[in-house]
């Protein structure tokens, strides 16, 4: 017994010492690196991964104001609190005004990245999110515009590139199709989320995507083709965080992913991909109090605040419980930087491109 535990951990240390210095793995060998994981090798993962960020990025962590445009949408996805079935969920919608107000607030914070995230919502056409975009490049021409607004046409995005956006987030949610069409509503595809990656890319935006951690019928297969997909897609940011249920869908006595699992693929992708810009996302922030700060020292290094009007933070409900105060308010910004500083990294005024 003891020998077998001495081979297992030999085989995984080799296969992150391996990871560190080529970065890539077949698919077998990222699937045992999740079923055979332990905390001695989290550990020693965490430390590579922090050591790699900080050769990049010192210890610079990059901001985005986060603002939740809207909580309509047309998509019906399994696991989120505002698909379209979602009957209790108080929709609302802002104006174009209410969101450079808070393009406003959080200039004067020190943001210099703001994301307008929202539901698939039809009102925002390409002409009225051109007009937004082009408003908000106009008097903060010194910002990046990152948008959120799930799947649109080629030419959509082009408009919306064209107006200045600099860069898009669009979660592929899983790279397994038949994990992804159990997460989904038959009318969505696989198929698609991946083309409209290609294309975002394509364009020039800087490009974002990411998976949820522990979302309902995942396998470690399934995970271990999401880090294969990050390893060949490359992105410039990837947004990861544990699935959390919400009561008003399908998935609602689902579990909910768990924090350790989180940082242990923050760390296995900050070692695929050095460059890429890591969040420390709401949803970790949600399931542990000091998600933001272990989800650093694994090797991330964004963290997206809410700057969304307070009046609506609590209806933009992905999941139960979605936590908008404390660490997670871009109005406490000062606060944030002291739990930042208290674990060795500083929260920078700056756009935060990827260093390429
Ligand atoms: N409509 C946009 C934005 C979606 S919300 C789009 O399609 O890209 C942003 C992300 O929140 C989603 O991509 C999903 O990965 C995550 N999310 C949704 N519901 C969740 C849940 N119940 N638990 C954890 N994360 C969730």
């Amino acid at each position: 017994m003891e020998q077998n535990n001495r081979q297992k951990t030999d085989k995984l240390f080799s296969l992150i010492n391996s990871l560190e210095q080529y970065r890539t793995l077949s698919l077998t060998e990222y699937e045992y690196l999740i079923t055979h994981r332990c905390p001695e090798a989290a550990h020693i993962l965490s430390e590579k991964a922090s050591r790699i960020c900080r050769r990049i990025y010192g210890n610079a962590i990059y901001i985005r104001g986060l603002i939740e445009i809207s909580n309509f949408c047309k998509n019906d996805c399994l696991y989120c609190g505002i698909r379209r079935s979602s009957r209790n969920c108080d929709r609302y919608r802002l104006t174009a005004d209410d969101i450079l107000q808070c393009c406003e607030e959080g200039h004067a914070l020190g943001f210099r990245t703001f994301v307008l995230q929202s539901g698939e919502d039809s009102f925002f056409t390409d002409d009225v999110m051109c007009d937004i975009i082009r408003n908000i490049k106009k008097r903060y021409p010194d910002c990046a515009v990152t948008l959120s607004l799930g799947e649109r046409s080629r030419s959509s995005y082009q408009a919306l590139f064209d107006a200045g956006a600099d860069r898009y987030l669009l979660r592929h949610e899983t790279a397994d199709e038949e994990h992804y069409k159990m997460l989904h509503p038959p009318e969505m595809s696989y198929a698609n989320r991946m083309q409209c990656l290609q294309e975002l890319r394509e364009i020039g935006y800087q490009v974002g995507c990411g998976f949820m951690i522990g979302s309902p019928y995942q396998t470690a297969a399934a995970l271990a083709q999401d880090l294969k997909f990050i390893e060949t897609f490359q992105p410039d940011m990837c947004g990861i965080g544990p699935f959390i249920p919400h009561a008003a869908t399908p998935f609602r006595h689902m579990p909910a992913g768990d924090a350790e699992l989180t940082c242990y693929l923050l760390s296995l992708i900050r070692l695929i991909h050095p460059r890429v810009l890591l969040p420390a996302t709401t949803a970790l922030g949600t399931i542990d109090p000091d998600g933001r700060e272990k989800g650093i020292l694994a090797g991330a290094n964004v963290i997206m605040p809410n700057l969304s009007p307070f009046s609506v933070r609590r209806k933009y409900e992905l999941y139960n419980n979605k936590a908008c105060t404390g660490n997670e308010s871009a109005q406490n910004k000062d606060f944030l930087s002291q739990r930042m500083e208290a674990i060795g990294y500083e929260i920078v005024t700056c756009r935060g491109d990827i260093k390429r």
